[in-house]
């Protein structure tokens, strides 16, 4: 063995105290610590021949990268749409590297059952029925993929061909139509092999970034028939905005389609009794991307992948091989992936300890502080809010001069109080404050209006 390799393992038990005690440190200042970084390029040191260690590479890592990392984590970090960690997500994480199962097949461990209890757990938590069955991915936009790939595979049943064997030219072209679908919908095409250009947008309402579900109908209806996909979305990145999902799936009486439903962090709108409502029809869908690593605060890279039609699923990523056995109801058969961790073991700790009284506190608080942002923005004369904050994002932009918005972004990012995004909405540039951490407060909310406030 190594001679560091040898000492680390002497010195485990202190190495972990040691890793710990750094840990805590890190987390007690997160408050404290600039929200965001202006990233300084690094270039690659050489790579060590003698390394120097875990605690000589953990100085070393304290020093060089650490100071630049964002303060993600942490309470005012309302860029994207970020989630934090809470203690018991960490722990999992920390577990799931210490254990370092491979939940793909059910020969050596429990650990796939851990899982499957996992995903019950968060179904009952959106409220979703067993007939939807789930595996975890790497994050929303994985799950995107893997849902619109199980979509091909019944676009190809439906014309008496498996694509999953066939390949995609069997298929000829396909249409996917979608109000304001987000951009991993395109990647995720792009890698399907039907291409971004299959991306048909329909019109949204007005004033809104929901799809307009009439017109919907008739690019429906002008297909005479052919079988499409509906993306449709429950909570955009923009303004937070849901499609109506129980219209859209009453439209299938009419024409056929596959509904998939991108709800990465609009799902957890049904912990709130007052927008579970927006939900309404998601159990209609035949697909589901949820995202954990969002709402659910669980560190990255995590979320969930629903279907109805777990038979295709099984065509698409079936992974056939003698040493691994048959063909079952195996994990490996299920995502893109084949050995992975075990990463439902962090949402499963977060669930166990905070169960849904505890994730419910979390999302009705984010979306509290979301509304008082909203209104501190209302009322200050320099910004205009671009739409009402209909769930946990505030979208605004400066109120004389929107094409100012990048620069306002970078003055709050330089104050160190907070990270928003830009982005544009119908065609205005703007700023976005997503609200999905636990550990945000009124406090905090109060820093973000103040630094907005000295950036106009
Ligand atoms: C974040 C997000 C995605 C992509 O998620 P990743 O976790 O970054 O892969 C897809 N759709 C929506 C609506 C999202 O908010």
């Amino acid at each position: 063995m190594d001679s560091r390799l040898g000492d680390d393992l002497a010195q485990l038990p202190e190495l972990i105290d040691a890793t710990g005690a750094y840990a805590v440190r890190i987390l007690d200042g997160l408050g404290e610590r600039p929200v965001a970084r202006v990233p300084v390029r690094r270039e690659p040191l050489p790579l060590p021949d003698p390394g120097i260690g875990t605690r000589g590479a953990l100085a070393a890592f304290a020093e060089r990268w650490e100071p630049g990392f964002s303060a993600s984590a942490g309470s005012r970090y309302l860029g994207f749409v970020t989630g934090g960690c809470t203690p018991a997500a960490l722990t999992g994480d920390w577990l799931t590297g210490v254990l370092d199962q491979n939940p793909t097949s059910g020969l050596d461990s429990t650990a796939p059952d851990l899982e499957r209890e996992t995903v019950a757990w968060l179904r009952e938590l959106i409220g979703l029925p067993a007939a939807h069955e789930g595996a975890f991915v790497s994050g929303a936009t994985m799950s995107n993929f893997a849902g619109l790939a199980i979509a091909r595979e019944w676009l190809g049943e439906q014309r008496g061909i498996s694509i999953a064997e066939q390949g995609i030219a069997a298929l000829g072209p396909v249409r996917v139509l979608s109000g304001r679908a987000h951009s991993s919908v395109g990647k995720a095409l792009s890698m399907l092999g039907l291409g971004r250009s299959a991306l048909h947008p329909v019109d949204v309402l007005p004033g809104r970034e929901a799809v307009d579900v009439a017109r919907l109908d008739a690019a429906l209806g002008a297909l005479n028939g052919e079988p499409a996909i509906v993306v449709a979305n429950a909570g955009t990145v923009n303004t937070g905005d849901f499609d109506d999902l129980r219209a859209i799936a009453a439209l299938r009486d009419r024409h056929p389609f596959w509904l998939h439903v991108d709800a990465a962090f609009g799902a957890f709108a049904a912990l709130s009794p007052g927008h579970a409502h927006l939900l309404d029809g998601l159990a209609e869908a035949d697909s589901i991307c949820v995202d954990l690593h969002k709402w659910l605060n669980v560190p990255y890279d995590s979320a969930v992948q629903l279907t109805r039609r777990r038979d295709l699923q099984t065509r698409v990523f079936q992974n056939a091989a003698a040493y691994l056995g048959p063909v079952n109801d195996d994990l490996v058969h299920l995502t893109p992936e084949n050995s992975r961790r075990l990463r439902a073991l962090a949402a499963w700790f977060a669930l166990a300890a905070y169960g849904r009284d505890g994730q419910a506190e979390i999302v009705r608080r984010d979306l509290a502080l979301a509304e008082l942002l909203g209104e501190r923005i209302a009322a200050m004369p320099a910004y205009r809010l671009l739409a009402p904050v209909r769930l946990n994002v505030v979208c605004f932009t400066v109120a004389d001069d929107p094409a100012r918005i990048g620069q306002v972004a970078q003055a709050v990012t330089d104050s160190g109080e907070a990270f928003l995004t830009t982005t544009t909405y119908e065609g205005v540039p703007a700023l976005r404050a997503a609200f999905s951490n636990w550990r945000t407060t009124r406090a905090d909310v109060d820093r973000v209006a103040k630094a907005l406030e000295r950036a106009a």
